[in-house]
């Protein structure tokens, strides 16, 4: 048994599928995860010695890829001066300002300990804002673990949202409504009949937790001007997108103006940060300022807000955002090649250094589409793949991230390995 092998046998025994999340647990793939030593710009190395190019990148927030110098000195010179201090720090003003500055529409935000936590608390606000309590979401978009949220669409008219989960009320549930994707007609028939009904929009502006599926042309415009005419709130749940897809996430690259944002992954550079923001009389009713109660004991903290800021500033130099879209394109179209060599039908796309490939001849515009696409070869190839030490996120669900530490080698290497892998998938 290899020690990785070991490892999960001890892990299964007091950690709920050997796991604190559970597609770590490589289920959608087969085999055993890896456990993780040691990892260092755009590589993973595990227990047993095994290294791997990353492509999951701790699932978006490293953008800098792993252990990046100037992170690494940014958290060690926060942790000498204290790591939690329950009381302001000028740290938490900086990257404030930092994100405003970067996303003018986040006019104020409040920094909690996860996306999900983002999420939750925005969708309370919007509630709160409105006097309404329905909210709106789209098949395949994850906006973290909260009840609300983990709701299926109901069959046909209904539009009653379902629990997509045991232990979700499904008095809960009934206030989300669920719609597929780009699906433009389906959102003016639901404002038409519930308009009034409803608190908030959430959505991801490029969907980047069902693989990757881009908005077509004006879906966001379009939820934009519903929103504006029937009352209710756009928050951009940007937790993976935001500064990934631009130095102004999503926002910037669409040209749309959400009330709210989410914000995760990026603005903690690894570290459990989430945030929430937008417009400055929306987020004046949050306590102190308002009535809308949310707080947190480790929210702001001092090690977590120097990781942030540290990986946003490394992202403000010039050409930073334009490099790693090359090279990400680079990637996609290598991959794609390759794909198409072997005769297996392809969908893949990209916005900035966000990816994703879905074995199916395409297009794939919505969640159910990307669900008739080949995941058993998926799963065969990951496999493949990883023996040839590359390490692609283990569900074809999933979006991958290019980090900065990834070179134009590291991507050629790549493409050259996901081809072999891939002919050794089909050959199964
Ligand atoms: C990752 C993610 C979340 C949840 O964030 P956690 O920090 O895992 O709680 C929410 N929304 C989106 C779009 C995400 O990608």
């Amino acid at each position: 048994m290899s020690r990785s092998e070991q490892l999960f046998e001890r892990a299964k025994a007091v950690l709920p599928g050997g796991v604190n999340s559970p597609v770590r647990a490589f289920r959608a793939v087969g085999g055993t995860p890896f456990f993780v030593a040691t990892a260092a710009g755009a590589r993973l190395t595990d227990v047993d010695g095994r290294i791997y190019l990353d492509y999951v990148c701790s699932w978006g927030p490293l953008i800098l890829g792993h252990a990046h110098p100037a992170v690494l000195e940014a958290i060690r010179a926060a942790a000498d001066r204290g790591w939690s201090y329950g009381a302001p720090c000028e740290a938490e003003v900086d990257l404030a300002e930092q994100v405003r500055r970067r996303m003018p529409a986040v006019e104020m935000v409040r920094f909690v300990n996860s996306g999900t936590e983002a999420t939750m608390a925005a969708v309370r606000l919007a509630r709160a804002a409105t006097g309404r309590s329905l909210i709106l979401k789209f098949e395949g978009c994850y906006h973290g673990h909260a009840d609300g949220f983990l709701v299926k669409a109901g069959s046909g008219v209904a539009t009653l949202g379902l629990p997509d989960s045991p232990g979700v009320p499904a008095a809960l549930a009934e206030l989300t409504v669920t719609l597929p994707f780009n699906d433009g007609d389906a959102v003016e028939r639901l404002f038409q009949r519930r308009g009034a009904e409803l608190a908030a929009v959430i959505v991801e502006p490029y969907v980047g937790n069902a693989g990757f599926i881009a908005p077509e042309p004006g879906f966001h415009a379009a939820l934009r001007a519903h929103c504006d005419r029937f009352g209710a709130l756009l928050i951009f749940d940007e937790v993976m997108t935001g500064f990934r897809v631009a130095a102004g996430g999503a926002q910037e690259r669409l040209g749309v103006r959400p009330d709210l944002t989410t914000l995760g992954k990026i603005v903690g550079g690894g570290m459990p940060v989430g945030a929430y923001g937008g417009r400055v009389d929306l987020m004046r009713r949050v306590a102190p300022e308002g009535p809308v109660y949310q707080a947190g004991t480790l929210a702001g903290n001092p090690v977590a807000m120097a990781a942030g800021l540290a990986t946003l500033r490394e992202t403000e130099r010039p050409g930073f955002y334009e490099a790693l879209e090359r090279r990400t394109a680079r990637l996609v179209a290598g991959i794609g090649d390759a794909a198409r060599r072997h005769g297996v039908p392809v969908t893949a796309g990209h916005a900035g250094s966000l990816w994703g490939l879905y074995f199916a001849p395409g297009p794939v515009r919505n969640f159910a589409q990307a669900k008739g696409s080949d995941t058993a070869l998926f799963a065969r190839w990951h496999r493949a793949a990883l023996a040839r030490g590359v390490f692609l996120a283990p569900s074809a669900f999933e979006a991958g991230f290019v980090s900065s530490a990834h070179t134009d080698a590291d991507i050629d290497v790549t493409i050259a390995q996901l081809d072999e892998g891939l002919g050794e998938a089909l050959a199964r």
